[in-house]
């Protein structure tokens, strides 16, 4: 991405100047470099942020940590109530925030509506749903009736939250706002290259009537600041590339404490024989290249059935050309650039590599510098082998290699032929048989007739990867409970457990032994098994 700042924006959007104003949510404890913020459309400033070094970081969790402790001793109901004007909030400034996203990253419109739907969604859903999952919980105790146990769930403390750049404005959000009403205080640290969409939810979010300083931004690159994050934090929840994935979780795991790490993919999509040609090439199409394939769900692998493979491919190709790419911010725009040099970079060598051992472009293939300097086509490969970067590494752009398939077994197997495990799509015309498949894929989300957006828009259900694509969950009660510790309190009535004084010790483990071995037993089970012979 150029550097290069002052530059005049070419009016393919708008820039607001409220957001030179967005570094003032930023505190740091001395004077810091500023670094300019560019757009990946044309290159123009957009706004400059400070750039933050340990200190600030150590204070910033320090402002949280103190302001954790007011906020969890408030009840879930208020922290909710916050939560729900933010959501609202979020809709009545829809479309400041798709402009900013599109500007900051560069993608597509209808790609920026996508965060900012999931983004309300995940407000709604947690502020319905955290007092049900926060509450006491009672669970059996040691002994029928003479022990009481509840379980309770009570904030870690400070918990660090590190996005990445691809979905500036969910990703830095939408894990906060569980970590928050669990009680928590949160520092963030957005991307380098997207850090002011950021910066305009944390104005939001304060604006509803949050604490400003429960809820801390940190501006700056991720080498200096992770480890201080690490550092100052009780729980990290991490999103980005596998490899830096692996380095944050040491760190936490030196420190003893949990993070959950949401990473790369390299997700298949499997066209089974009796699949609708029309509706699964829109879907694969969508689950491809959907902002500009910089989405860690997207899809990179397609399977088809070998019999369908000509018609499929020739349809597949020929609606991938049609999409329309720019740095406009309009509805009608499918694509729009990638978010920098190196990615762009990236992108290119897989492609020129694969085509140079021999794989063949059905469409796309070519850097696009007519429409700016970061816009890749979207591409489609065939005869795509093992020996090629572009088979087994993460690509993160829009590039996608289709290979036939002899049967669903041979589907499943070349599907689970990757460390990863992220995502999967399925298509056919037999939902029944669909899922049946689906559940042979090593993948944390599943999606039947859909390409990504069917698991990951069910909020109430936990998403996240298998094998080297992360560790823990987000969404659902799962992407809650995680930022809690969980204390068991239990309550012996009449006398503590243990052989009583009046009870001989032998006698005591005779009736104990007898007595646990049926203590879950129900009523019903134990009349069962004493009457019957
Ligand atoms: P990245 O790992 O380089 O950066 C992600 C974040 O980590 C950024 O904020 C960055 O500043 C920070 N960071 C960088 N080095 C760090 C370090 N040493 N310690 C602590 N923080 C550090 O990732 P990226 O390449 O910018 O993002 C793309 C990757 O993210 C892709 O692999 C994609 O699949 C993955 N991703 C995963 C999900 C998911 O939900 N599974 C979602 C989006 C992106």
């Amino acid at each position: 991405m150029s550097t290069e700042t002052n530059k005049p924006a070419t009016g393919l959007y708008r820039i607001d100047p409220a957001w030179t104003e967005l570094a003032e949510q930023v505190t740091t404890v001395a004077e810091r470099r500023r670094r300019s913020i560019v757009s990946p459309i044309d290159g123009a400033e957009l706004g400059q942020v400070p750039v933050c070094e340990p200190d600030d970081v150590w204070a910033a969790a320090g402002r949280a940590r103190a302001a954790g402790q007011r906020w969890a001793a408030r009840s879930v109901s208020h922290r909710c109530g916050v939560m729900e004007r933010f959501k609202d909030l979020l809709v009545a400034n829809r479309d400041d925030l798709l402009d900013l996203v599109h500007a900051e990253n560069g993608k597509a419109r209808v790609a920026a509506f996508e965060e900012f739907l999931d983004a309300v969604l995940t407000a709604g859903y947690y502020a319905a749903k955290a007092p049900s999952v926060l509450r006491r919980h009672r669970r059996a105790g040691a002994l029928p009736i003479l022990t009481s146990t509840y379980v309770r769930a009570v904030a870690k403390g400070v918990v660090g939250v590190i996005a990445p750049w691809n979905y500036p404005l969910t990703l830095a959000i939408s894990d906060a706002i569980p970590a928050l009403l669990a009680g928590n205080g949160v520092v963030i640290k957005p991307d380098s290259a997207t850090p002011l969409t950021a910066l305009l939810l944390v104005k939001l979010v304060r604006r509803a009537g949050l604490d400003p300083d429960l809820l801390q931004v940190v501006t700056g690159p991720g080498k200096e600041l992770g480890r201080p994050i690490i550092e100052a934090s009780d729980y990290l929840m991490f999103t980005g590339s596998t490899a830096t994935g692996r380095q944050v979780a040491a760190q936490c795991g030196e420190r003893l404490i949990g993070c959950s790490a949401e990473l790369g993919g390299k997700n298949a999509l499997l066209v089974l024989a009796d699949a609708p040609l029309g509706r699964t090439v829109e879907g694969a199409v969508q689950a491809s290249f959907a902002n500009s394939g910089q989405l860690c769900i997207s899809i990179e692998r397609i399977y088809v059935a070998r019999p369908r493979f000509e018609e499929f491919a020739g349809a597949f190709a020929a609606r991938t050309a049609d999409l329309k790419l720019g740095g406009g911010g309009g509805w009608d725009i499918d694509m729009g650039p990638l978010i920098s040099q190196t990615q762009l970079d990236k992108v290119a060598d897989h492609v020129d590599e694969a085509v140079a051992k021999g794989a063949t472009v059905l469409t796309g293939g070519r850097r696009r510098p007519d429409l700016g300097q970061l816009f890749f086509e979207p591409t489609v490969l065939a005869g795509v082998t093992d020996d090629m970067a572009v088979a087994k590494e993460e690509t993160f752009g829009p590039v996608v290699a289709l290979y036939p398939v002899d049967s669903d077994e041979e589907a499943i197997e070349l599907a689970n032929r990757t460390d990863y495990g992220l995502n999967a799509s399925v298509w056919t015309g037999s939902p029944a048989h669909g899922r049946w498949v689906g559940e042979q894929l090593r993948a944390g989300t599943v999606n039947i007739n859909e390409g990504y957006a069917a698991a990951f828009g069910s909020t109430d259900a936990p998403m996240g990867g298998f094998g080297i694509s992360g560790l823990g969950r987000r969404h659902g009660p799962e992407g809650l409970i995680k930022y809690t510790e969980l204390q068991t309190v239990a309550t012996e009535r009449v006398m503590a457990i243990g052989p009583p004084p009046w009870l001989s010790r032998q006698t005591y483990a005779a009736v104990m032994t007898v007595g646990t071995k049926y203590l879950h037993t129900t009523l019903a089970e134990l009349i069962r098994k004493v009457t019957t012979p």
